[in-house]
Parts: structure tokens; sequence; C-alpha cells
């Protein structure tokens, strides 16, 4: 493998810093790699999660998996650009994106209609298709009705030389909940869409349709890959594995004051101070990733104790109630961690926004500098 990605990105100097632990990563892609039955692909669309593409796409590499996959071509043409060449899918595209460059950077697409088809098939020589279907959710792939129209053209188009159908994936719709019925029904219709394929004459080598919780809970269907992305960052939403978060965010105090009780706090007032204490300001607000609706509930670690967000949540700070113990100036607060020091974690800040752990690691905002922590056996590759 050739050179890494740029380890450190400098946001906008605020001071507010994100941690990425490439050791979590590595850890959560053993496990899961354990857990599949089949080949491991990594899931890296929006920017691996927020944790950076290239660094989990070369970590979930060296630690077992063998393929990565991603939303639109464009990420796909930057993950190459950093020198990944491993196997690599997109599966979300317009009809009129740069198939043919997709061909020439050795990049497979995900075929969802006829209209995909043809894009694919006039972009040049062989593209490498997963002909993808709608295993029961109304979402991407090929709605069942057009499916076995789908294969036949797609066979056509391979006898004719201007495709290679190498796989078939679907993708399940419940499966954060195993017991729900969807998932059985699922399963039933990703394997007849298999058979449809297979009697228009099709042989895809590659069959997927398990994301991370199916890994984790239904080896019935992983047939010989699974596409995982949220457990890679440590992210469970069957809830039943225990993984590790890979993320930490700080970010320095900017200002102390003590203030007397009854002081408003914030855009509205919309809070006061019930007794005299001290406010500390942090310099991370929603434009950075915190969610607006967590006031009141939100809390952050200083000084190895759990204190609360107060007031509104501004586009660019927020304010934290310290007490009666002052802070120093450039002390840190960390916003949420793998918990270990008793901060709260991407789990409980997901929970006070009333949302899930993916939508906060993705909404980091570019304004924060960013470090990337690497485990020993990758150090060599930077
Ligand atoms: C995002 C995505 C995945 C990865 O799902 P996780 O639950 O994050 O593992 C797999 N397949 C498709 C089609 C996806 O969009």
């Amino acid at each position: 493998m050739t050179g890494l990605a740029a380890a450190a990105r400098p946001g906008t100097g605020s001071g507010a810093r994100l941690d990425v632990d490439l050791a979590a990563i590595a850890h959560n892609t053993r496990l899961l790699t354990g857990r599949a039955t089949g080949e491991l692909m990594a899931v890296v669309k929006a920017d691996g999660f927020g944790h950076g593409a290239a660094d989990v796409a070369r970590t979930a590499l060296a630690n077992g998996a063998t393929w990565l996959g991603v939303t639109s071509l464009e990420e796909a043409f930057a993950l190459r650009a950093t020198g990944l060449d491993a196997p690599l899918l997109s599966w979300l595209n317009p009809v009129d994106a740069d198939f043919a460059r997709a061909v020439r950077e050795g990049v497979d697409v995900a075929v969802p209609s006829l209209a995909h088809l043809a894009a694919v098939t006039s972009a040049g020589r062989r593209a490498r298709v997963h002909l993808h279907v709608d295993a029961g959710m109304a979402r991407d792939g090929a709605a069942p009705d057009t499916w076995a129209q789908l294969c036949r053209s797609a066979r056509r188009a391979e006898q004719r030389g201007e495709v290679e159908v190498v796989g078939v994936m679907g993708h399940l719709g419940c499966a954060d909940d195993p017991a729900d019925d969807c998932n059985a029904l699922a399963r039933t219709r990703f394997a007849w869409a298999l058979e449809t394929a297979r009697a228009a004459g099709l042989r895809p080598a590659h069959r997927h349709l398990a994301a991370t919780s199916a890994t984790l809970t239904d080896p019935r269907s992983h047939h010989t890959m699974s596409r995982v992305g949220a457990g890679l960052v440590g992210i469970d939403p069957s809830q039943t594995t225990r993984l590790r978060p890979a993320m930490t965010l700080t970010a320095p105090v900017v200002q102390v004051r003590r203030v007397r009780a009854g002081t408003p706090v914030g855009y509205g007032h919309a809070y006061r101070t019930p007794a005299a204490t001290h406010l500390g300001l942090v310099p991370l607000g929603y434009a950075d990733g915190l969610p607006r609706i967590t006031a009141g509930r939100a809390e952050v670690l200083v000084r190895g104790r759990r204190r609360p967000v107060v007031g509104r949540i501004s586009m660019d700070q927020a304010v934290v109630d310290l007490g009666e113990r002052a802070v120093d100036l450039g002390e840190t607060v960390t916003v949420f961690g793998p918990g270990d020091a008793g901060e709260p974690t991407v789990a409980e800040w997901a929970a006070w926004a009333g949302t899930i752990e993916h939508e906060i690691v993705t909404g980091i905002g570019a304004r924060v500098s960013r470090t990337v922590r690497r485990p020993t056996h990758l150090r060599s590759l930077s």
C-alpha cells in the first residue's frame, strides 16, 4: 500500500478537536470479520461515517476486510486517488454519473434499473456490475416487478460483452430488530432474486444482503459477503454486541465567569441559573454537530465531573454550568468519547437528540480539527 491520506485536518482554529482512534476501528473490524461467514466489505460512505474514509478503509483492510463500499462514484474516485486499490463498489448514482471513469478506475457499480443498465453499458468496455434488488423497504434497488426484466437485460448485455454481472445485492430494512418478521420476508425476497438471476443465466460470484446488525445477529443473511459501516466505527444498531467507539470530541474552555442566581443564559434567556455558579464557554455549536435540540439534557465532562450544557446551543458556542468550582481557561471539556473516563458517549448524545448514533458521528462540522491515532501495525504506513 502507498502513502496514507493526511492524518490531521486543521479545522478553523477554535480549539475544538476530534480524535479518531484507529485501534478501535481495527478491533471492531476483527470482531466483525470473525462473525461474518463470508467476506467483509468495509462501507466508508459519508467520509467513513465521519471518521475519515481513507483511514477507516486502510484500517479495515489491514484487519480482515477485503472490499470497500461507498455510495457515490465521487467517493470511490477519492479513495482511488489515495492509492487504495482494493475491490470497491459504488451503489448510489444518478444515471448520468461517470460510469466510463468507473470502468477505467476499476470501480464496480450497482445497477438498480434498466436506465442505469443502459447508462453503464454505453459507458464503455465490460463494466463490473452488481444488480441491486429492493429486498422490501421500497428504497434503493429494483422494485420486484422489474427484477426479472433487469436480470434478462443484464444477461443479454453480458453476452454482448458490455458488462460482467459479478454481484447481486439487497439491503435489510428491519435488521436492527432481529425478531421483526420483516427480516424473514427480506431473506425470502433476496433468495427469490438470486434464483431469478440464475434462471436468467447470470452467475454472480458476490451475493450480499447483510449490513452491521444482520452480520452480528443473523448468519442466514450473510451469503458471500457482509457490507458493514456502523459496526466498524463502534455503532451496533442491534444493541447485541459491545463494540468500541472511535471518536472523542473535546474543546477548551474559552471563557469563564461567575454569575448570580437568576442570571439568564443565552438566546431567548431560555435558562436562568438557579443559584450562583460559574459558567464556562465552549467553542462548539450546532454548526459543529452539537444538536440544538439537546438543550436541557446534554452534559459534558469537565475535570472528571459531568456538567450540564445550559441555555440554547448557538451556532458556534455552548455554555456549561461549572458549578461552585471554576476551571482554568483552556481546560479541556470532553463532549463525548468512549465513556471510559465517565464522559458522555455518542449513544447518550443520540438519545438526548432523539436520533441514532450515525447522525451524531456524521454531523461533526468542518471547523473541528481532526487528529488520527494509529494502531502500531499501521504506523509504518504513515
Ligand atoms: C450504509 C449501508 C450499509 C452499511 O450499513 P451499516 O448498518 O452501517 O453497517 C450497507 N449497505 C447499504 C446499501 C448501505 O446504504
